[in-house]
């Protein structure tokens, strides 16, 4: 690839697209060249945007063409450094922000089909207005967008119930790396005719072409809700309220696991944020069950009617629910700031990871006591969604350390002690953020054989030049190189 190349690919996408579709203004380009968390930056000569399915088209089979590499890019959120391009300028993105059109919503069917830039919080609005909802929500809705989300196969705050994108996405419209149309939009139940190409694009990050639309499942709007917090001693006591509350109910969308020490930073953090408990209890947990029609026990009552027993047998230390949407959306508020929280305090070596649901407590506790002694001064806890096998498990450095030299020097050294932990637990290093350019050197290091050799095949299958998201999730290996 040459300057040359991106330099022709810029110009097509000017005269296909027009001004709007190609954005070379390195003040307007700079937003889009650094993650989330400020941890990745990249470099980009230019933003190409296409606005339909057709001009996403021409614009990936002229850059296969050229031998130019491409980033697509939706919202920017993710946590990996996924859709940042690559420092030395050698991609460029291809943002899906102009292809957002909701194409039909199907309320009786419980079908929409959204194009890849729609934001997951305008997917919300959209789905409301019809009496229905898209259940997948996180910190995040705001700006990431359907196609980042598929792509991720993001999870978010309502596994527990409705699963993740995997199970949310009833059908994908892709653009191959050579500039072929995948139309897998229809909604079919059964569909045997092999490998499952829709499913192969969820959670590929952009590394096998540009998901272009979503045909995605709704189910009813809630008609009423309840949030309660809860205190109690441990993530044991927390696994066992979750179990007691499913035995009883199928009503719980979200069951999220907090350490106090982390609500403490968003209180101390967040403005306008207050604990919704009085007294200090070690551990938190933020809980929502929901109704779809009035015919049946509210939800309050509910959650009261099962807190009631757990609160008399010492299960759990206290417990609220929200008197109000003002009061449960305050709660929701501390737990989707966490994130916010702790990046404002500091440093982090940040891990997305999963074990068996029955084996978290004892991990969480296990791992950060075994973090803490090989790394002293540093502080371990994990929070977020206990009841799927998934804690944010996140090492917050010493006090008063440098932030780069910390990140360069131990940051790496903590990660793979904790990658090391999960694996002899039996799990995976990324739950739902994926792996993006944080993770792809410890996927290498962990993943069996089996396993790296068939992420490569399929690269290579599909995108033998390997133009799409270069350096994240799968490298193929260098000629020559053992597998
Ligand atoms: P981007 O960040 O732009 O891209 C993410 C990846 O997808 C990149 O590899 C990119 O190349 C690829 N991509 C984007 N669009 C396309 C497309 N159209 N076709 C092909 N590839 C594409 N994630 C969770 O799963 N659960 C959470 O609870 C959660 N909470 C979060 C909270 C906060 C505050 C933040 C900032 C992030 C959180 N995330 C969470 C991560 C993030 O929101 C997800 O990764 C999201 O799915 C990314 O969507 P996006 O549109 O921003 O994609």
């Amino acid at each position: 690839m040459t300057q040359t190349a991106q330099q022709m690919l810029i110009d097509y996408a000017r005269e296909r697209l027009g001004e709007k579709g190609a954005i070379v203004d390195p003040a307007d380009v700079a937003p889009w060249l650094v993650d989330w968390r400020g941890r990745y930056r990249g470099s980009a000569a230019a933003i190409i945007a296409p606005a339909t399915t057709a001009e996403a088209a021409a614009i990936v089979g002229r850059a296969h063409a050229l031998g130019v590499s491409l980033v697509p890019q939706g919202g920017n959120s993710s946590m990996v450094g996924g859709s940042v391009p690559p420092a030395d300028g050698s991609a460029l993105i291809l943002s899906t922000r102009r292809m957002n059109r909701i194409r039909s919503i199907d309320a009786a069917a419980g079908l929409a089909i959204a194009e890849a830039g729609v934001i997951l919080a305008t997917l919300h609005d959209a789905a409301g207005e019809q009496g229905m909802r898209f259940p997948l929500t996180l910190g995040a809705k705001g700006s990431a967008t359907i196609g980042g989300l598929t792509a991720t196969n993001a999870g978010g705050t309502q596994v527990l119930r409705w699963g993740t994108m995997r199970g949310l996405v009833a059908g994908v419209e892709a653009v191959l790396p050579d500039g072929s149309v995948h139309d897998g939009l229809a909604p079919l139940k059964k569909d045997n005719r092999g490998y499952d190409l829709n499913q192969l694009l969820i959670g590929s990050e952009g590394t096998l072409g540009v998901i272009t639309a979503v045909t995605l499942r709704l189910v009813p709007a809630v008609a009423a809700r309840a949030v309660a917090w809860v205190g109690l001693a441990d993530p044991q006591a927390a696994l066992a309220l979750l179990r007691r509350l499913e035995a009883a109910t199928d009503a719980i969308e979200s069951f999220e696991i907090i350490p106090d020490d982390s609500l403490g930073l968003v209180l101390a953090h967040i403005p306008a944020s207050r604990a919704p408990l009085n007294g200090s209890h070690p551990w938190h947990v933020l809980i929502e069950a929901v109704a779809t029609d009035l015919g049946h026990e509210a939800p309050a009552a509910l959650l009261e009617r099962l807190l009631a027993p757990a609160l008399a047998d010492g299960m759990v230390q206290d417990a609220v629910i929200a008197a109000n949407e003002a009061q449960a959306a305050a709660f929701w508020r501390l737990r989707d700031s966490l994130s916010e929280a702790e990046r404002a305090a500091g440093p982090a070596a940040q891990h997305d990871i999963s074990v068996p649901v029955a084996d978290m407590p004892r991990f969480m506790i296990d791992a950060a006591c075994a973090v803490e002694a090989r790394f002293p001064g540093t502080h371990a806890s994990g929070f977020g969604h206990l009841g799927d096998g998934n804690v944010h498990f996140h090492v917050r450095a010493p006090a008063g350390v440098d932030p780069v030299r910390w990140y360069a020097e131990q940051a790496p050294s903590i990660t793979s002690y904790v990658n090391d932990l999960v694996i002899e637990a039996g799990g995976s290093i990324s739950a739902e953020h994926g792996i993006g350019q944080m993770k792809l050197g410890e996927l290498e290091r962990l993943s069996t054989p089996a396993r790296l050799a068939a992420l490569r095949a399929i690269k290579q299958a599909i995108d033998p030049a390997a133009i799409m998201n270069p350096g994240k999730l799968v490298r193929l290996a260098p000629a020559g190189a053992a597998p």
